[in-house]
């Protein structure tokens, strides 16, 4: 799986959990932000899904 914002590769745990976050869009469409991106936009959904568009 990869990064919406920054398309990088996100690794697994050993239980197949993406090491990232997972956000809504307004189409409700799951989408995957790694950690990295998460901290850069502090945790701010709309910042995160405006990084996406
Ligand atoms: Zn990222």
């Amino acid at each position: 799986m990869k990064c919406d914002i920054c398309k990088k590769k996100v690794g697994e745990t050993f239980l197949n959990k993406p090491l990232g976050t997972y956000v809504y869009d307004e189409k409700n469409k799951k989408r995957l932000v790694c950690f990295e991106c998460e901290s850069r936009y502090k945790s701010d959904k709309t910042k995160i899904l405006e990084a996406m568009s």
